[in-house]
């Protein structure tokens, strides 16, 4: 009993308050026990209260002597691990949970008792679905256990490691656990290991189909899409989402060399490519979507994570810029190409603000060598860059949406200018044609702006032009064709650009509100050495001719062009012969000195 009590005491740090009171109580009651009363008595009393006090621990406890048989479970210990007390008391524990054997418990409780050692651990145990954690005291009579079910602790670990490293949508690794994992493999590579590599894959049509279909419909195509790169890679390879429509693959142990390692990403690539041919199945409906995947190595020479990273992201925004659908690799060539672009981009992102924009006019004449308007062509002044030609920020422009404010702020401008030359006879008959691109033209308010603008200024809409190019015409022609008309009916007008260079089918072109065709200038500049470009000026005019619609040449540079144009029949040209695009001020002396189709 004193070798009980003295085991109790051992464990004290193992008990509460409450706990500690009534063993102190226990040990008072043994001295008085021992002292005053009867031994029979003493050790009766005794037995009671450390019954009720086992009883009373919160934590489930068993004793088994040193042949490993039970001798005593509290009421706890039945419950959690299924031992009546009569049918367990004097049997062999190893027996009652074989599956135990050789195992953790087995092999800290032999600990124990061997090496006469407190041992505590936490441990899983499957077949009661438990996770315990143990504290096991050897004294001479055997073994005291104690088992506290820490399931609650181990759900709430778990819940928080899913938290802070799994995305919650697809159960994929998140961010954070990507960065860990890669920056260990990076770690790895440098002490000898295989170099690796990261594919950066983004979904390119990802914000259209959550706009178009919802975002619970958007968020079922990214837990379909988290399925398909897995079934992609190796059970060993890491697939991580990182963040709205963008995953990583890491891929380790794929060859000893880049080159074997950038041949597997290859494949891999093409696979994942590959699997979105397939449509996606989105509650019952089918959905198509295609990524571009950016791929970089890395290997013991390679700096930090972020590094690789960036050069996958790099690599992906190439894939973007060869049409999508694609795949590219790093190169240091294609990053400072990237970088430069990403300039341009943040750059012109504060040209508007800065009013760094000018508009130039490029006079159009007619046949009479009278001015019947201008074509207004934008350009970027840039303190640091000069003057950047819209060949070169248009795109960019267009891909990055500022298109949107950068073309309104050109309608604006020119209708001003417009304005300002209805007061004055010589000038009110000029029109300006201003260039539309396919993403401002599709932009649901397009309309609703040119009226706004038109209504602010005040401006005559018929002296208003808009240039839209073939390939505008390619996607939704009767969207297209609608629009037109609405805006053809308050009077403003409509020039084919760049004709003939575009693949489009003639067979729409009756349906358009049109009244010009412009010629492309490269049919203009081949057309006296080369017989196709030739051919395909004439048919132009035919075709105008047929349409009844007017027809400008663009890129007039000499008298000769001129002369073949107008043999053909061309009434109205563009060109450097005339005069380059011109500021305001210098394009109004222009005018002064020049006859328009009015003085
Ligand atoms: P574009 O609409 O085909 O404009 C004609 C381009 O040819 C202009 O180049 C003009 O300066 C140039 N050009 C005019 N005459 C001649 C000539 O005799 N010889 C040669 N070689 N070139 C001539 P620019 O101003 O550099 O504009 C390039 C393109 O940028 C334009 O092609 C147009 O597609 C786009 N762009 C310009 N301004 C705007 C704008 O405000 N909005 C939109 N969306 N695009 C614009
Ligand atoms: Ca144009
Ligand atoms: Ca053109």
């Amino acid at each position: 009993m004193v070798a009980v009590i003295s085991f109790y005491a051992a464990t004290i740090d193992f008990f509460d308050d409450e706990q500690v009171v009534l063993l102190n109580k226990l040990a008072d009651d043994l001295a008085f026990g021992l002292n005053f009363i009867g031994q029979a008595e003493a050790e009766s009393r005794l037995a009671k209260r450390l019954t009720n006090t086992l009883e009373s621990i919160t934590d489930a406890f068993i004793m088994v002597d040193r042949d490993w048989n039970f001798t005593y479970l509290n009421s706890d210990a039945e419950r959690m691990l299924f031992c009546p007390r009569n049918e367990v008391l004097g049997t062999n524990i190893w027996e009652r949970f074989p599956e135990a054997v050789d195992g953790k418990f087995y092999q800290e409780y032999h600990k124990a008792i061997e090496q006469n050692c407190t041992v505590s651990f936490e441990e899983y145990y499957a077949p009661l679905d438990l996770w315990v954690e143990i504290r096991a005291y050897p004294s001479d009579e055997g073994l005291a256990i104690y088992f506290a079910d820490i399931g609650a602790r181990k759900a709430a670990e778990a819940e928080i490691n899913a938290l802070a490293f799994y995305d919650k949508l697809t159960s994929l690794p998140n961010r954070q656990l990507l960065l860990n994992r890669l920056d260990h493999a990076i770690g790895l590579c440098k002490l000898g290991d295989q170099p690796g590599a990261v594919l950066f894959i983004d979904l390119d049509n990802f914000k259209s189909i959550n706009d178009t279909r919802g975002h619970d419909k958007g968020d079922l195509l990214l837990q379909q899409v988290a399925k398909r790169l897995t079934s992609a890679v190796r059970a060993t390879d890491t697939v991580a989402r990182i963040g709205g429509d963008e995953y990583i693959i890491l891929l380790e142990n794929h060859g000893r060399t880049n080159d074997e390692v950038a041949l597997s990403a290859k494949d891999i690539a093409e696979k994942v490519i590959e699997s979105f041919h397939e449509p996606f199945d989105i509650a019952g409906e089918p959905q198509y979507s295609t990524c571009s995947i950016g791929i970089a190595i890395f290997d013991d020479q390679t700096v930090s994570f972020e590094d690789v990273l960036k050069r996958a992201d790099l690599a992906m925004y190439q894939a973007k810029a060869t049409g999508r659908n694609a795949m590219s690799f790093f190169s240091p060539d294609m990053q400072a190409r990237i970088i430069k672009r990403v300039a341009l981009e943040s750059d012109l992102r504060t040209a508007l603000q800065l009013e760094e924009f000018v508009l130039y006019y490029q006079p159009q004449i007619n046949i009479d060598g009278r001015m019947s308007g201008v074509e207004a062509l934008v350009r970027w002044n840039n303190p640091v860059r000069g003057l950047v030609s819209p060949l070169e920020f248009i795109p960019v422009a267009e891909d990055t949406g500022l298109i949107l404010p950068l073309g309104s702020w050109v309608m604006r401008t020119a209708c001003d200018v417009l304005v300002s030359w209805a007061k004055h006879v010589k000038t009110e008959v000029l029109t300006i044609a201003v260039n539309v691109s396919a993403p401002q033209f599709h932009h649901p308010d397009f309309v609703q702006q040119v009226l706004t603008v038109v209504e602010e200024t005040g401006v005559n809409p018929n002296r208003l032009k808009l240039e839209l190019t073939e390939s505008l015409l390619v996607n939704d022609i009767s969207g297209t064709i609608q629009k037109m008309n609405v805006l053809k009916k308050m009077g403003i007008q409509f020039s084919l650009d760049d004709f003939g260079t575009g693949y489009s089918s003639l067979s729409y072109l009756h349906r358009l509100p049109l009244s010009q065709l412009k010629i492309d200038q490269s049919f203009i500049r081949d057309a006296l050495n080369d017989e196709n470009a030739a051919v395909i000026a004439r048919t132009v005019l035919a075709l105008g001719k047929a349409l009844n619609l007017n027809v400008i040449a663009e890129g007039v540079e000499t008298t000769d062009h001129l002369e073949f144009i107008r043999k053909e029949g061309c009434t109205e040209y563009q060109g450097y012969l005339f005069s380059k695009p011109l500021p305001l001020i210098e394009l109004e002396e222009y005018i002064s000195n020049a006859k328009t189709l009015r003085q």
